[in-house]
């Protein structure tokens, strides 16, 4: 059987017809394996549905606890059998509960991805390198120009601004499901000890970190009173960067903008949005980490998903590797 007969791109999305399921569908499906929560990864709608834990219970809190038929939770390193494969779910590091999936059939190893990163995460397990013959990669930030810093610096950088301006609300965008836990985190690990107001669109998953034992310290919701701007002077305030648009935001006082995100890298992207403190922080990987990744796999064959393809299937090529972009639609940036 080639590698293609194992796994290939369907309307539907990602197919694997001797075990009959798909991979992060974005279509209805009968079977669904999901790599993780984010949105373009995770949709409701399809009769079986088979994930981590995490990540079923994430997917219960974003689309309601019918999101699926029937929902079964592998735990990562379980192998199970689906009709003429064994499939097991490898940690990928990119946000709570996302997993990698192995298909293995007579011998032949497939990983699917998903999105990952290697950088330091304290708010969800390592990537784990997993030894296969095709490694399915996202090039979301696949081009080198793209470098992510110590995401402890930039957080560094938070920390400065806020002592500097103390007059001023810092309002920081970030992804609702996994980049917002993880400033907020990463701010208690440099000793941040002040309430961080969250939006409301953050509440929820945040109370679900907390539980999973993801300390993320006092947590308040940022509603504005009319009459009470003085009470976020100089306060640290966590929300998705599309509410920076509603009037919410104009009600704190001079507010700073600030978005955690890789696209932070290019300048003009952070003052085409209006962002005053970009803060390069990613959940997925940059492209160092992505070479590094296809090598220690050890793969002979790489497919690109979604992103940046062009140049990571060049750089495969270069290397001795053969790759090929699969074209797969319907993934956007969700979490970058
Ligand atoms: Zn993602």
């Amino acid at each position: 059987m080639r590698a293609s007969d194992l796994l290939h791109p369907r309307p539907e999305g990602l197919y694997c017809p001797p075990g009959d399921f798909y991979i992060d569908p974005v279509r209805p499906v009968e079977r669904a394996l999901i790599t993780h929560g984010h949105s373009d990864h995770a949709r409701p709608g399809h009769a079986k549905v088979l994930a981590t834990r995490e990540t079923l219970d994430i997917m219960a809190i974003r689309c309601g606890p019918d999101f699926a038929g029937a929902t079964q939770a592998m735990a990562l390193g379980d192998r199970i059998r689906l009709g003429d494969v064994t499939v097991s779910f490898h940690p990928a590091g990119h946000v709570l509960g996302s997993a990698q999936i192995l298909v293995e059939h007579n011998g032949m190893r497939i990983v699917a991805s998903g999105d990952y990163k290697r950088a330091t995460d304290p708010t969800c397990a390592a990537f784990e390198v997993v030894p296969c013959d095709v490694f399915i990669s996202e090039a979301t930030f696949a081009l080198p120009v793209f470098r992510h810093p110590d995401a402890a610096d930039e957080i560094g950088k938070l920390l400065k601004s806020a002592q500097q301006f103390p007059e001023r609300a810092h309002l920081v965008g970030a992804y609702a499901l996994g980049k917002a836990q993880r400033v907020m985190r990463l701010l208690r690990d440099q000793g941040y000890d002040r309430p961080i107001y969250i939006h409301g669109a953050i509440a929820r998953l945040s109370e679900y970190y907390e539980s999973q034992g993801i300390k993320l310290g006092n947590l308040q919701p940022a509603t504005v009173e009319d009459g009470d701007k003085r009470d976020f002077a100089g306060a640290i305030i966590v929300a998705p960067s599309s509410s920076f648009a509603d009037r919410w935001a104009r009600r704190f006082p001079d507010p700073l903008t600030s978005f955690a995100s890789g696209w932070m890298r290019i300048r003009q992207r952070a003052r085409q949005g209006g962002v005053e403190l970009p803060l390069i922080i990613s959940d997925h990987s940059d492209w160092d980490e992505l070479t590094a990744t296809i090598r220690d796999t050890g793969a002979g064959e790489v497919w690109v998903t979604h992103g940046r393809e062009e140049a990571l299937v060049r750089w495969c090529e270069l290397n001795g590797i053969s790759a090929r972009p699969l074209h797969l639609v319907g993934y956007e940036d969700e979490g970058d």
